[in-house]
């Protein structure tokens, strides 16, 4: 399979009271054609934030520096017109919190028909007929009747799978997706990850930033594991699931409510007191001296890798 988009030693600081928040800290990660890339971690771990870095929407008062390759330009370095012409129809963006991120003002129709307009199709007759088929392929259902709502309207799932047609809208080939499950009941839940299968089943590459552990196990074919703005685990996701290596993974494994409900202890230190040792050392039953160091991502067969000097 080929990479459809390379990440290479990405970094996002925000300055703010004076200090230097690392909330990326120099992560590198693929993503092939057609796959299901879950990146998975607690909150404040900087997952989110990577996925607005690669598509330039974070504000102004932080400093990303690195590569993400896109069909051979990189993106942290094209004119904002050029990236606007990307987002949507090439790469989509899904953001958390359905509520806040519709316009109350616009009838869910019209949101969704934005990006066709925008990147497919200008006839506005055939705009909406495809904004009908979207609701109906979402199970918003019947489209006529719901296709001039306002978001209020809506449940929080409905609004989330909303999203998602959004999303989908404008054809694009690689659809990130923040959180697509937080603060949703189980049934919409279900309803989500049936709806992002039949996407990755269409072949749309899905890189899908989550701390449902659960969802990631359904959806994905591979797992990062996000800690402190760095990657401590990437794995395909049957082995991950089977035996996490990382004792950060076990941990986050062993508090699910199947495995005991253990939850990891300590907290995560601020990001401007790392002393460049393993980030994760004060809450590690397995510390050694050795992990004052950090330790790099340590390669392993089949394309898996690891930080933690167990494993050196
Ligand atoms: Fe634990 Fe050391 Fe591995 Fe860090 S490097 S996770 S402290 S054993």
């Amino acid at each position: 399979m080929t990479t459809i988009l390379d990440v290479q030693q990405l970094f996002v600081h925000f300055s703010t009271s004076g200090k230097v928040i690392r909330a990326v800290d120099g992560i590198d990660i693929s993503i092939k054609r057609s796959e299901t890339l879950a990146i998975i971690g607690e909150s404040g771990s900087g997952k989110s934030v990577l996925g607005l870095a690669l598509l330039g929407l974070l504000p102004a008062n932080c400093t990303v520096d690195g590569i993400v390759q896109y069909r051979g330009a990189d993106l942290l370095t094209l004119p904002e017109n050029e990236l606007e012409m990307i987002r949507g129809s090439k790469i989509a963006w899904v953001p958390q919190n359905p509520a806040g991120a519709m316009n109350p003002s616009m009838t869910v129709g019209s949101q969704i028909g934005e990006p066709i307009s925008l990147h497919v199709e200008k006839n506005r007759t055939t705009v909406r007929k495809k904004v009908l088929e979207l609701l109906q392929f979402i199970r918003i259902t019947p489209p006529e009747e719901r296709i001039d709502s306002y978001p209020y309207s809506f449940s929080g799932g409905m609004l989330q799978r909303s999203l998602i047609a959004m999303g989908i809208a404008g054809l694009p080939e690689l659809l990130i997706a923040d959180e697509p499950t937080k603060g949703i009941d189980i049934m919409n839940k279900q309803a989500v990850s049936a709806l992002l299968q039949i996407l990755r089943k269409k072949g749309i590459t899905l890189l899908v930033i989550t701390h449902d552990l659960a969802f990631a196990r359904n959806l994905a074919d591979r797992i990062a594991v996000m800690y402190s703005g760095r990657i401590m685990e990437i794995r395909e996701r049957k082995s991950f699931f089977d035996g996490p290596l990382h004792p950060y993974a076990r941990g986050m494994l062993r508090s699910l409510p199947e495995n005991g409900l253990h939850p990891i202890s300590g907290r995560t230190r601020e990001s401007d007191k790392y002393d460049g040792g393993c980030r994760f050392r004060f809450r590690c039953t397995y510390a050694i001296e050795r992990c004052k160091v950090e330790p790099p991502l340590i390669a392993l067969p089949e394309g898996a890798a690891v930080r933690c000097w167990l494993y050196d």
